[in-house]
């Protein structure tokens, strides 16, 4: 099969690989509908995290071609979405909801889903299956609830956004437009996007953010307080990961407040003082995406929403190159991959 593989930092080749098989019971294959680069992709395409002839992708959609013997509720012929990590569903951590830490979890990364075929863990757990087989355009929505739709959707549920709540989204990227989606369908007041391109803006502004800062930093933080009374945001998502982005969410958030963080933490360290007297809640970390899939697809499959949206370039996966390019010059957004 076709499959993408980072040489090294920049190097990104479609190569021949192995087609995957069944290694254990719980294993099922699926044929990739569609695949996409994430916005973590970059992070070793620019030399932050190490990359050495490594398989790449995480997000999947696709139809099951082989199950494992110990597989009972997925079958061949499925159109199944997943998780970026594989998760049983039944340990405790799972049952608690956040299966991105099952005691069993497999990080998808390991697979490597842009490609043909791939291999999923713990079938049972990981997959959902749909009502029946999409209408294509529905593919990239679906597509988009396998991670970015899910984080985003995490992060604003972390940070308690809800009726009567002002909702800031630090980082403009596919996730934090998911989560100004997110803020919407959970009935935020007020949300207000934190974005300087002015295409973003506008995307966010479609997803429902009712205004948008363009300062950064102090500045930026200087902003939120101006727009909320002087106090702050009840919700802030945090989807960056750097030093800056957290330390703007904090900041931007009013004591008692909320900050969901999932933007993959680069050498963030956090002010012990600052953040005693902040006395602000945070939760975050990679979302437990599993929990929402099945709300996710249904809203997906009625057509409330329609998160697909987000993707702003598709390419072949045989230019799955050009496509990390692309994201990595911020000419795209969020790139889909199709067969
Ligand atoms: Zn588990």
């Amino acid at each position: 099969m076709r499959a993408v593989i980072m040489h090294a930092p920049g190097d990104v080749r479609v190569e021949e690989r192995e087609n995957p098989t069944i290694v254990e019971p719980t294993d099922a294959i699926i044929r990739l509908s569609a695949s996409c680069i994430c916005g973590s992709d970059l992070w070793p395409y620019r030399g932050a995290d190490r990359v050495d002839h490594t398989p790449m992708g995480h997000e999947y959609v696709g139809v099951v071609t082989e199950v494992g013997d110990a597989v009972k509720t997925i079958k061949v012929g499925d159109f199944v979405v997943g998780s970026f990590f594989a998760s049983d569903n039944t340990c405790d951590i799972c049952r608690a909801g956040y299966q991105s830490r099952c005691v069993h979890a497999v990080p998808m990364g390991s697979v490597g889903t842009q490609a043909e075929f791939a291999r999923i863990p713990l079938a049972d757990g990981t997959l959902v299956a749909t009502p029946g087989q999409p209408d294509p355009d529905l593919i990239p929505s679906l597509l988009a609830a396998s991670d970015v739709l899910g984080t985003g959707w995490f992060a604003a549920v972390a940070a308690e956004a809800g009726p009567g709540k002002t909702v800031v989204v630090v980082g403009d990227g596919a996730v934090g437009l998911m989560g100004v989606l997110a803020a919407r369908e959970l009935g935020a007041e007020r949300i207000i996007a934190m974005s300087r391109h002015a295409d973003r803006q506008a995307l966010a502004r479609e997803f429902g953010a009712t205004d948008i800062v363009e300062e950064r930093g102090d500045a930026g933080v200087a902003r939120i307080k101006e727009l909320t009374g002087g106090l702050g945001a009840h919700s802030v998502i945090e989807a960056v990961g750097t030093q800056e982005s957290m330390m703007q969410a904090t900041r931007a958030t009013r004591p008692g407040g909320h900050v969901g963080y999932v933007g993959v933490s680069h050498d963030v360290a956090l002010p012990g003082r600052e953040m005693f007297f902040a006395l602000v809640h945070l939760h975050g970390g990679p979302a437990p995406v599993r929990r929402f899939l099945p709300d996710l697809i249904a809203r997906i499959w009625d057509r409330s929403i329609d998160p697909g949206r987000v993707f702003d370039l598709t390419l072949p996966l045989e230019d799955a190159a050009e496509g990390y390019r692309a994201m990595d010059e911020r000419r795209a957004t969020k790139v889909l991959l199709t067969p």
